[in-house]
């Protein structure tokens, strides 16, 4: 039977194959699959499990707008959540509802059928236009003016704690540790190889550290004078009441993909102060009937704080695309905010990294690591126990020009 460790000594040492840095999406399903490639694993987090942003989220498995390269493990996390349950035993309320990203103008309309023909090229056949008519006679709820847009029939939703706490506790079942409220004080190096990781609980010997600590991953590459180029990027949403279920299916609107196509430049904007917050429309139901209600991005540096203005701005964006939420008083019980890894070219930054050997990275799933965090989180299990992968691995090198711009 494996354990939270218990004690704070900092005198105890063990070893392990692998120490993962980060109990979030990325560093448990990581754990996850090395524990069942028999690997020795101890997962070491400075809070708790899901503390970090796969904890609280909009909490979508969305395909449609993720970027080319991380297809595959996108394809891989959302078949593993089709079984999740049977395989890590744990229910995570998974469900496979749909998604569209809807239009309100003919030029977003365009716009819309044209990305759909990139994402056949992409390798996303599924996803395919819905006209005006269709829309209003399938979902209830949009305003008029909506019309229609793209479907994708593999999008849905997820309890995202519970993912997190069920991939921890799988991890503990396989015999590994995850270790909460832990600092790490060092990785100490001997030569230029990974040699120990010392914390407040104790020094792990190990040869093989995964830097999946999310936003915080260019402070634990600090420790091994790696820059990392990845930092917090803001993401405000809203909570609902409970109700009766309402729009099945996720839903985004042209606006939030424009404002993702562009986000290098809203992260250079933010650099020189210039950059606002703007609201768009996302819309998700829980299994238990919350809607969460987004949501407003910006770059704050590490303010988790919710402030006047983006709720606001979110229930105006809300009220327009569904005004029967606004007139029909659905109740918001509370706002938050919470911070993704965003990186300039939106992909993750995965693999080894030059000059230090037996450090790997993980992190920069930016706003959709529920959707690639397990696909990923295999490719780096398969990378650190057979310095080989399934799926591609070299695209997201922590070297590539595109991170740096
Ligand atoms: C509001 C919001 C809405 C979102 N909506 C969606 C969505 O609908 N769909 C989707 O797919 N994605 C969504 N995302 C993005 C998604 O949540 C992230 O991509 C994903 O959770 C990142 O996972 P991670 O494991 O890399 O990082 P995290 O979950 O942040 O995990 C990193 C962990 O590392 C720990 N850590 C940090 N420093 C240290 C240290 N020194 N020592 C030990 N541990 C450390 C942290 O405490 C944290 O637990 C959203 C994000 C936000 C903020």
């Amino acid at each position: 039977m494996s354990y939270d460790f218990a004690t704070y000594d900092k005198n105890y040492h063990t070893e392990a194959d692998v120490v993962v840095i980060g109990a979030g999406i990325f560093g448990l399903s990581t754990a996850y699959f090395l524990s069942k490639m028999g690997k020795k694993v101890i997962v070491v987090e400075k809070k708790d499990v899901g503390s970090g942003a796969s904890g609280s989220n909009e909490a979508w498995v969305w395909l449609s707008t993720r970027t080319r390269e991380v297809l595959p493990f996108v394809r891989f996390s959302q078949q593993f959540y089709t079984n999740i349950e049977e395989t890590i035993g744990y229910d995570v309320e998974y469900n496979n509802c749909g998604g569209y990203i809807i239009a309100e103008s003919q030029e977003e309309m365009d716009f819309l059928a044209k990305y759909c023909e990139q994402r056949w090229k992409d390798g996303l056949p599924e996803i395919h236009m819905i006209g005006q008519e269709e829309f209003h006679k399938r979902e209830r709820g949009y305003s008029p003016h909506v019309m229609g847009g793209t479907y994708n029939p593999l999008d849905g939703c997820v309890n995202s704690i519970l993912v997190c706490v069920g991939f921890a506790s799988a991890v503990r079942d396989l015999g590994n540790e995850v270790w909460t409220k832990t600092d790490i004080t060092a990785i100490n190096l001997k030569g230029k190889k990974v040699h120990e990781v010392v914390t407040n609980r104790g020094t792990i010997r190990t040869d093989c550290v995964v830097n999946a600590a999310g936003s915080w991953a260019a402070d634990i590459g600090k420790l091994v004078n790696v820059d990392v180029p990845c930092k917090p990027e803001r993401m405000t949403v809203l909570v609902s009441e409970p109700v009766a279920p309402y729009i099945n299916n996720v839903s985004m609107t042209g606006k939030y993909l424009l404002d993702e196509l562009n986000k290098a430049e809203q992260a250079a904007a933010a650099e020189t102060g210039e950059a606002e917050a703007s609201a768009v429309y996302v819309y998700t139901q829980m299994k238990k009937g919350n809607l969460l209600l987004g949501s407003t991005e910006d770059f704050v540096g590490y303010d988790r704080r919710v402030n006047f203005e983006n709720p606001k701005a979110i229930a105006k964006v809300i009220g327009d695309i569904n005004p029967e939420i606004r007139d029909k008083k659905v109740n918001i019980i509370r706002a938050f905010a919470n911070f993704f890894p965003f990186t300039m070219d939106n992909n993750p930054i995965m693999g080894p990294v030059p000059g230090v050997e037996g450090f790997i990275m993980a992190t920069g799933l930016n706003g959709g690591g529920m959707a690639i965090g397990i696909g990923a989180g295999y490719t780096t299990a398969q990378y650190c126990a057979f310095k080989e992968t399934h799926f591609r691995i070299d695209y997201f090198d922590i070297q590539r020009e595109s991170l740096w711009k």
